[in-house]
C-alpha cells in the first residue's frame, strides 16, 4: 500500500519506536511518586517540557501542558479559557475538535460566532473583524487539515489585540508545527495545539502551549498533574516519543520540506496532463506542500477513495464528512463551484514517499476516474 494519508496519521520513526521501548522498560515508574527514580524521571520530564517550549520559539517564562493529543489539546485551550458570558469566534474550517467544541457552546448558551473562509481556504480577515466585537477567545487554525490553507496567524493576532489586548488568541497547529516555520512568539499566540502522530511519534500525546500569564481552568480533574491543569497520570513513553519526533521534524524541516513540494509540484503537473478535469482545491502554491486537495467533478469522494485504494493508495476524503451527501464541510464554506465540496479528495505527503510513488498516484488516480466515468455512462 503506498500511504498518502499523512495529514490523518503518520507512520512512527525508528528513532522514537526504540526510545517508546527503552522509557517503558526502563523508566516505568510513575513520575507523580516521590522515590528517586520518579524525581529522576520528573526532571526529565520537564526538561521535555521546556525543549518542546523551546521548539515552538517560546521563552523560559512559558509553559506547556502535555495531553491526550490534539484534541484535548484543543477542548482544554477553548473551554479552559472562555468564561461565563464569554464570545468565542472560531473559523469555519476548524477540525472538528475545535468546531464541535465550539456547536457544544453554543448549545451551552455560550456567545458564538463562526468567521467565514476565502475561496482559498483561508481566514476571510474582515469578517473576522466584524465579528471581534465582544470576543473573549479566538481560535483560528495554521494550517487547514482539509486544504492545506495557512493563515496569517500573525495578523490574526494583531488585528485581535488591537481590538482588545485581552482577548486571548489559540491556534490549533497540528498541520503546521514540524512541517512549516513556527514560531510561537513571532505569532504572538496565548496558545498553540501540537499533536504526535502527525510528526512520526505515537498515538495519544498532544500538547498545549500557553504563554505566560495566561490562565486556564481545568477541564479534567482528579489530581494535581500538569500544574493543576490536567488530572491524569502522563503518558511517559508518549513524552519522550513527541520529544525525539520533534527534535527530528525540527532539524529537518528545510530537507523535509523541500522533498513534500517537489511530490506536491510534481503530482499538479502530472494531473494537469493526465486528468485536466481534475480542480486543485485552494492554492497550491501558498499552502502547505504537505497536503494537496483535489476534486475530480462527476466522481464521488467516497467512491475515488475506495477505487484508488483497490489499486494500493490509501487517500482521504476529508476528515469533516458529517453532513448529508457526504459533503465537505470545510470546502463547501470556500464557496467554490457547485460539487467540488462532494467530489474531493486530499493526498498528503510524507518525506518518506518517492517520486516514483506519486507517479503512479497520478496515472492510477487518471485511469480510475476514466474506466469509473466511462461505466457511468453507459
Ligand atoms: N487538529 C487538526 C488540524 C488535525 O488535523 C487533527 C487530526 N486529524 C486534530 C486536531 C486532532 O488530533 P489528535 O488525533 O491528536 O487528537
Amino acid at each position: 500500500m503506498v500511504f498518502l494519508d499523512n495529514a490523518s496519521t503518520t507512520k512512527p520513526y525508528d528513532e522514537v519506536l526504540s526510545e517508546v521501548n527503552r522509557v517503558n522498560q526502563t523508566l516505568f515508574v510513575n513520575p507523580s511518586a516521590l522515590y528517586g527514580n520518579s524525581v529522576q524521571l520528573k526532571t526529565e520530564m520537564e526538561q521535555i517540557r521546556s525543549n518542546l517550549v523551546n521548539k515552538l520559539g517560546g521563552s523560559f517564562f512559558d509553559s506547556l501542558i502535555f495531553t491526550s493529543g490534539a484534541t484535548e489539546a484543543n477542548n482544554l485551550a477553548i473551554r479552559g479559557a472562555l468564561k461565563k458570558g464569554g464570545k468565542l469566534l472560531v473559523s469555519e474550517s476548524e477540525h472538528p475538535s475545535v468546531y464541535q467544541t465550539a456547536k457544544q457552546l453554543l448549545l451551552d448558551g455560550y456567545q458564538v460566532e463562526f468567521v467565514s473562509l476565502n475561496n482559498d481556504g483561508t481566514v476571510n480577515l474582515q469578517d473576522l473583524i466584524t465579528k471581534l466585537p465582544g470576543a473573549t477567545v479566538v481560535s483560528v487554525m495554521h494550517v487547514s487539515n482539509e486544504t492545506g490553507a495557512i493563515n496569517n496567524i500573525k495578523e490574526i493576532v494583531k488585528l485581535v489585540k488591537q481590538h482588545n489586548p485581552q482577548t486571548l488568541v489559540h491556534s490549533d497547529g497540528v498541520q503546521a508545527f514540524g512541517k512549516i516555520a513556527v514560531n510561537v512568539q513571532d505569532l504572538g499566540v496565548d496558545m498553540y495545539t501540537i499533536s504526535g502522530h502527525k510528526i512520526h511519534a505515537t498515538k495519544g500525546i498532544g500538547a498545549l502551549f500557553i504563554k505566560k500569564g495566561v490562565k486556564l481552568k481545568p477541564i479534567l480533574f482528579g489530581g494535581e498533574h500538569e500544574n493543576g491543569l490536567r488530572a491524569g497520570t502522563e503518558n511517559i513513553s508518549g513524552i519522550f516519543a513527541l520529544n525525539v519526533a520533534a527534535n527530528l521534524v525540527t532539524k529537518n524541516l528545510i530537507a523535509n520540506q523541500n522533498t513534500v513540494l517537489h511530490f506536491k509540484q510534481n503530482l499538479v503537473e502530472q494531473l494537469k496532463q493526465l486528468l485536466p478535469q481534475a480542480v486543485v482545491i485552494g492554492n497550491p502554491v501558498t499552502s502547505s506542500p504537505y497536503i494537496l486537495t483535489v476534486a475530480v467533478p462527476g466522481v464521488k469522494s467516497e467512491t475515488l477513495l475506495h477505487l484508488l485504494e483497490q489499486k494500493g493508495f490509501l487517500v482521504a476524503n476529508g476528515s469533516a464528512c458529517s453532513s448529508k451527501n457526504n459533503e465537505n464541510r470545510v470546502i463547501r464554506a470556500m464557496n467554490l463551484q457547485n460539487g467540488l465540496s462532494t467530489s474531493s479528495i486530499r493526498i498528503s505527503f510524507s518525506e518518506s514517499n518517492t517520486e516514483e510513488e506519486i507517479t503512479n498516484f497520478a496515472t492510477t488516480l487518471s485511469e480510475v476516474v476514466k474506466t469509473y466515468l466511462n461505466i457511468v455512462k453507459k
